[in-house]
């Protein structure tokens, strides 16, 4: 997916396009509003991101700019704390999504993935393995009936779990993946992460999901697909 990133604060920028090339997107990036206005008319983004005070235009003109051309490109809207009523003029004029600042760059990823799934039409939103859904769209997760509550980072972990099955991650990669930063793979974090997030999805369960391999990592297992195999 072509990502393009009208941000003026050059740290966030940064941040943004470092996360979203290391998943695997294509990303421009520009500080000033009139700038991204003509890279937003001019070439084939699949979703833009979006500050909304910025130098040369702001980013509600923008939007009403694209809408008003008829372009239906999917727009994610970044606004500060105060900005309530910006965000809801955003919405009204086409806005797809909001994220208030200060945020996870993985959450804004996760909403990328989003809207971008809703533009394209597939449907692919639901996880699933065993009794245990995770929606990527409404963010809700299940086990059979019961709705279990997660943070945004245990429900990065548990996602990253549930899109491979069976698949052992190191500590290492669980840090890459879900915390995007250099902390040190010796510390417990991880562990602490996958202690709440067992409590949560199989404590109480008679089959047990999250799978510790001794000096090795963690892995989801699929309980179908492992006794399908016997
Ligand atoms: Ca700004």
């Amino acid at each position: 997916m072509n990502i393009l990133v009208i941000e003026d604060e050059k740290k966030i920028a940064s941040l943004i396009r470092k996360e979203l090339e290391a998943q695997g997107f294509v990303v421009d990036v520009t500080h000033r509003g009139d700038e991204g206005f003509t890279m937003a008319t001019t070439r084939p983004y699949d979703v833009l991101v979006l500050d909304i005070m910025l130098p040369g235009r702001d980013g509600l003109s923008i939007l009403r700019g694209l809408r008003e051309r008829g372009m239906s490109v999917p727009v994610i809207l970044l606004t500060a704390r105060g900005e309530l009523n910006e965000r809801l003029e955003g919405l009204q004029l086409g806005a797809d999504d909001y994220l208030t600042k200060p945020f996870y760059v993985e959450e804004l990823c996760a909403r990328i993935h989003a809207v971008g799934r809703r533009a394209s039409g597939n449907a692919q939103s639901l996880l699933a393995v065993a009794d245990l859904h995770l929606d990527l769209l409404t963010r809700e997760v299940r086990r059979g009936t019961r709705h279990i509550e997660l943070t945004t980072r245990e429900f990065a972990l548990l996602e990253r779990l549930m899109r491979s099955p069976g698949r052992i991650f190191s500590r290492a990669q669980i840090l890459e993946h879900v915390w995007n930063c250099d902390f040190d793979p010796g510390s417990n974090l991880v562990d602490v992460y996958v202690q709440r997030l067992r409590r949560k999805i199989d404590d109480l369960e008679t089959e047990r999901l999250i799978e510790t391999v001794r000096g090795v990592g963690y892995r989801i297992q699929n309980p179908a697909a492992r006794d399908a195999s016997r």
